[in-house]
């Protein structure tokens, strides 16, 4: 199979909407990462999308809908709060769990009784998902485990000849997945961490609490359990520029190609070794993360991160990906 990549617009939207019809996998922009969607009411779809990834079966997909979409017939009831959430923060990087039972396939949400939805607000993904007019499962378009894409190139790298389309729409502004919110509480709790932030929340919903599973408890949003985001080289992580360097200079002796990820205040102490800057702020780091970890798996034989010490707002999500990223420990 060819892949195409076309610019989200005209012919190429009608061809992804005939693709998507016709039970295919399109790949698309959104502004966070790129999507790899299928319509979420065919079993066959939904399962396709698990087989292209390689994603583990227990791992709920996000639903994508357009801001006319009705979503009262996806899910069964809204308490206020999230009605307040959904009218603050959506369009927008924001995924909504709510109880639902039997409305798309069942394999879009694993056999949980509810349904994470999300609407974009990225121009490309809201054209399509108008022009296809169904609602669109899609997890982010990235073999299960390795770094997600935020370039429609990042997708080719990954599903060359396996996929139809890409629909190109630019680099992901945002940079970092979704926050995924549960809503079927009596007060919101962020099951993943993104760029709408626990403050933002709690801001319009009064209180947000953030999930952390217990060990040994089968967590409440599965794919926080994986391994996730990770460079296909081997990686270190550290907390200090001295650690950086002695993996970079041991690497360096036995004739590797490290690199240093970091944020930019650490450059100067770094001395000249290869690096990777990351940035100064937490929306800057979230823009290039992923597009670091790609750039370093593609140049590096030993890729070492250092923990920024940045911390607030989107901060959170950075380090959360970050961390497992480069295999750490640190707890957001
Ligand atoms: P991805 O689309 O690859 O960014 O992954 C989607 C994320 O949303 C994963 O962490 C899933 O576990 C989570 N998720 C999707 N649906 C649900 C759901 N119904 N309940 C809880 N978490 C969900
Ligand atoms: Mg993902």
């Amino acid at each position: 199979m060819e892949t195409q990549i076309c610019k989200a617009e005209g012919e190429a939207l009608r061809k992804a909407a005939a693709l998507i019809r016709a039970g295919q996998a399109v790949a698309f922009h959104t502004e966070t990462v790129y999507g790899l969607g299928a319509n979420a009411f065919s079993d066959e779809a939904v399962l396709k999308i698990f087989v292209l990834k390689g994603r583990p079966a227990d791992n709920p997909l996000i639903v994508h809908v357009h801001p006319e979409y009705d979503i009262s017939c996806l899910v069964d009831g809204e308490p206020p709060y999230a009605e307040a959430l959904r009218k603050a923060f959506l369009p927008g990087p924001l995924t909504m769990v709510y109880p639902s039972e039997g409305k798309v396939s069942k394999y879009v949400s694993c056999g949980l009784p509810t349904l994470a939805i999300r609407v974009p607000s990225s121009p490309a993904a809201q054209a399509f998902l108008k022009e296809v007019n169904l609602p669109i499962a899609a997890p982010s378009a990235n073999i299960s485990k390795h770094v997600s894409p935020v370039t429609a190139q990042h997708v080719f790298d990954d599903f060359n000849g396996r996929i139809p389309l890409i629909l190109d729409g630019g680099a992901c502004a945002g940079g970092i997945e979704s926050t995924v919110l549960d809503c079927t509480g009596t007060i919101p709790q962020i099951l993943r961490e993104g760029l709408v932030t626990r403050e933002m929340i709690a801001s319009v919903a009064g209180d947000c609490g953030v999930y952390r599973a217990k060990v040994g408890e089968k967590p409440k949003s599965p794919g926080m359990a994986y391994k996730h985001y990770s460079p296909r080289c081997r990686t270190a992580f550290c907390t200090t520029a001295e650690e950086a360097i002695a993996f970079y200079e041991r690497e360096a002796a036995q004739g590797g190609a490290p690199c240093i990820l970091c944020e930019s205040a650490l450059l100067p102490t770094l001395g000249g070794r290869e690096c990777l800057d990351l940035g100064a702020n937490g929306e800057t780091m979230a823009r290039r993360l992923y597009a670091l970890l790609r750039k370093g798996e593609a140049r590096a034989s030993l890729l070492i991160g250092i923990e920024p010490k940045e911390r607030g707002g989107v901060m959170a999500g950075v380090l959360n990906r970050f961390t497992r990223a480069f295999g750490g420990t640190h707890e957001t």
